[in-house]
């Protein structure tokens, strides 16, 4: 996709979610909030829904949580304008309250959609809720700072899932904090990890149509001309030209 249409892709996924009523959670919302960030972005994180602050605003991570999640990604020298940021439901359950399966799967074609064009090379999920939709069964205690590939079905191809402990947890347990901080300072290798495979695999599929190419054109009775000896014409046949 180019950088025009998927700004443009996530400017209409953003307009239907701001007017959606796809569940209960819109007759709670102040503003819905469809996420955020640079479209040309590597890295997306994913967390789990509005709370008061971002119902008010209608931007994610506004509130102490996104204090929070900016401190961690400064301490990688990252802004939060460097990388997109969304959550799994766009609008806040009451009193943030978990968000119910029926809302989590209503809301998912939106979090599929900006996946598919945002194309990211890794998605960091933010509380076990997240992690839940990118590896099924994983427990957050064991999963956090680990990765794993992410499954095409969730609109992301080809891209690496790093788990981290929900920022507002965080907030509560110091010894969470820290894992944090420790957890948020490998994404950068990560990334060149994702990065160098997505690269490699590529480079790959490339090769190999090329190669399928060059077979169908070595094989076709009507391969391109060039392709044949004659037609580039070899030395001798070139001087009957003068
Ligand atoms: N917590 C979340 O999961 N998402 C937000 O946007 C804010 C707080
Ligand atoms: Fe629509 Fe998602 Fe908001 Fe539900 S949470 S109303 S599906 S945008």
């Amino acid at each position: 996709m180019t950088d025009a249409g998927r700004q443009s892709a996530l400017e209409a996924i953003a307009a239907e979610v701001r007017v959606c009523t796809n569940c209960r959670l819109h007759q709670t919302r102040t503003r819905a909030v469809p996420g955020e960030g640079d479209p040309e972005t590597e890295v997306v994180f994913v967390g789990e829904g509005p709370g008061f602050n971002e119902d008010r605003e209608g931007r994610p991570f506004v509130g102490r949580a996104g204090g929070l999640l900016v401190k961690l990604l400064a301490s990688i020298g990252w802004r939060r304008e460097d990388v997109f940021i969304t959550n799994i439901v766009k609008c806040r359950p009451p009193g943030n309250r978990d968000p119910e399966p029926d809302e989590v799967a209503a809301c998912a074609p939106y979090l599929h959609r900006q996946l598919e064009a945002l194309d990211p090379a890794v998605i960091v999920t933010l509380g076990r809720h997240s992690m839940g939709l990118f590896m099924p069964g994983a427990r957050i205690s064991q999963a956090h700072g680990t990765t794993a590939p992410v499954d095409p079905a969730t609109g992301a191809h080809d891209s690496t899932v790093f788990a981290m402990y929900h920022p507002a947890a965080a907030l509560r347990t110091t010894s969470i904090e820290r894992e944090s901080y420790e957890d948020v300072a490998r994404i950068p290798t990560v990334l060149i990890e994702s990065r160098d495979r997505r690269n490699g695999n590529l480079l790959a599929r490339r090769e190999a149509s090329l190669a399928a190419a060059a077979a169908t054109a070595a094989t076709s009775p009507i391969g391109p001309v060039a392709a044949s000896p004659d037609a580039h014409g070899d030395p001798d046949d070139q001087l009957t030209f003068f």
